[in-house]
């Protein structure tokens, strides 16, 4: 028998793998859905939704990454093992994910996109507005499911030319911009499918108000990690661009 490249349950890898085909078939199926109903003139909305789509996955990225981080624990209920666990060991072994392939890096996030997926088919792509918002959900559960593979591209020390390309012309997460986030406190740059919200959010300090907004309604504190002596991340941010991966910038 072939050796298993993965240390979680068969049942579990089954699920990745019919998740991961039928969100290649839908929005295979979504993208024929939508030329099929653009009209001559709509060429710049489907581009516009494309555009849109990459913008709203960069934002979810960020969301997503931020719970992950910040609220509950490894012993949660239902999400602690599958969801608040990885996140946090990602602080601690950066790497780990790029043992993972393909399967095991974009399953997950393929179960969680295909639901979505299913449900933009509700929306009629007959008008213009019908058609940016469908084009615009179809595109949003593609880069949804790149996201994990752009994020482990950005931790892997040795990708293919056109990867590091995009890495290094911004289209996809930076590495060196992805590195702010992993300068401790670790508490800002979350996003992780292009990147380019983060410098927005982090100036106007989406993160902190959104925490001191959970705790003021929730009354639940974000947890912090463990911080060792470090640079400030705000030198990296200013510094991003400067060709160095090592965290001894300060
Ligand atoms: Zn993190
Ligand atoms: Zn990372």
């Amino acid at each position: 028998m072939a050796q298993r490249t993965y240390d979680y349950s068969r049942t579990h890898r089954a699920l990745e793998i019919i998740a991961i085909t039928a969100l290649f078939s839908l929005v295979g199926a979504g993208m024929w859905r939508a030329w099929v109903h653009a009209g001559p003139g709509d060429g710049w909305w489907l581009a516009a939704a494309v555009f849109t789509g990459y913008l709203l996955a960069d934002f979810s990225s960020g969301i997503v990454h931020w719970m992950g981080d910040r609220y509950g624990t490894e012993s949660t209920p239902l999400v602690g093992q599958t969801f608040v666990k990885p996140f946090r060991e990602h602080h601690t072994d950066p790497k780990g994910m790029t043992r993972h392939d393909f399967v095991e890096t974009n399953g997950n996030n393929s179960i969680v996109t295909v639901p979505l997926m299913a449900a933009a088919w509700l929306i009629p792509a007959t008008s213009t507005l019908g058609l940016f918002l469908f084009a615009t959900v179809v595109s949003l559960a593609f880069w949804v499911f790149a996201t994990n593979q752009f994020h482990k591209w950005s931790h892997e020390t040795d990708v293919p030319a056109v990867v590091s390309f995009a890495q290094r012309t911004g289209l996809i997460l930076g590495v060196h911009h992805h590195d702010v986030h992993h300068t401790p406190p670790y508490e800002t740059y979350y996003c992780i499918t292009s990147g380019w919200l983060n410098w927005p959010l982090h100036k106007i300090k989406f993160w902190s108000r959104a925490e001191a907004f959970v705790e003021r309604v929730l009354g639940v504190p974000a947890w912090r990690d463990a911080v060792p002596a470090g640079p400030d991340p705000e030198e990296l941010i200013q510094g991003e661009s400067e060709p160095t991966k090592s965290p001894s910038l300060a």
